[in-house]
C-alpha cells in the first residue's frame, strides 16, 4: 500500500493543490496580528522521500505582513511538509504506519527508494506515540475521534478512521494533522 501511494504522481499534485488552497485562505484572512495585507514569503525546503518531486516542492508556502513595524510571518498549515521534518508528511505517515514492523525486505526498499534508515523509522514511531499525543493540538483533536484511536498504533489507527482507498485515507490523515504543521504549533525537528 505505502509503496503504491508514494510512487503515485497524483498524490503530489493533490497535496500541492491543497497547500495552495490553505495558503489562499490564510492570505484572505490577512495578518494574524494586525489584519494587514500579507505578502508571499515562501521559504526554501529540500524535502526527502521521493525522487522526481514537482519543482513546487522546493518551497513551503508562507506569508509576511506588509505593514512596517509588524512584519509578522504567517505560515499556513501544510499537507506536504510536516513541520520541520525533512521528509514529506506523506512519507512520515505511511512509513510509520507499517503495521507488521519493518521487515528486512521493506527496510531495503525504504533505504534504496526513499532514503529512510531504520533509526529514522524508530524516531518517527516515538514522535507519533509520545510527542504528538502530548501536544495541545492532539488533545483537542482527539475529542473528534470517538472512540479514541489507539495511541500505540499511531498513525495506522488514524488512517483506519477515514474512508476511501489508500490515497484518500492518507490525504484525510494529513489534513487531520495539518494544524500541527504551522510554526505556532509545538513541533520538534526529528
Ligand atoms: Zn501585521
Amino acid at each position: 500500500m505505502f509503496a503504491a501511494c508514494l510512487s503515485d504522481g497524483r498524490l503530489y499534485e493533490l497535496l500541492q493543490r491543497f497547500d495552495e488552497d490553505l495558503a489562499a485562505e490564510q492570505r484572505a484572512c490577512g495578518c494574524p496580528r494586525c489584519g494587514g495585507v500579507l505578502h508571499s514569503a515562501r521559504y526554501p525546503r529540500k524535502p526527502r522521500g521521493f525522487a522526481g518531486l514537482p519543482p513546487d516542492y522546493n518551497r513551503r508556502l508562507s506569508f509576511c505582513c506588509a505593514r512596517a513595524g509588524c512584519r509578522t510571518r504567517a505560515t499556513p498549515p501544510s499537507l506536504r511538509f510536516l513541520g520541520r521534518k525533512v521528509y514529506l508528511g506523506a512519507v512520515v505517515v505511511l512509513v510509520s504506519a507499517l503495521r507488521c514492523g519493518v521487515t528486512p525486505a521493506r527496510m531495503r526498499y525504504l533505504e534504496e527508494r526513499v532514503g529512510v534508515s531504520r533509526h529514522t523509522v524508530m524516531r518517527w514511531r516515538k514522535w507519533w506515540c509520545e510527542e504528538l499525543i502530548a501536544t495541545p493540538f492532539w488533545r483537542a483533536a482527539c475529542s473528534r475521534l470517538m472512540p479514541p484511536v489507539e495511541h500505540a498504533d499511531l498513525p495506522a489507527s488514524l488512517l483506519e478512521r477515514f474512508m476511501g482507498d489508500a490515497l484518500e485515507r492518507l490525504i484525510s490523515a494529513l489534513r487531520f494533522i495539518a494544524p500541527i504543521t504551522t510554526e505556532s504549533a509545538t513541533m520538534h525537528a526529528i
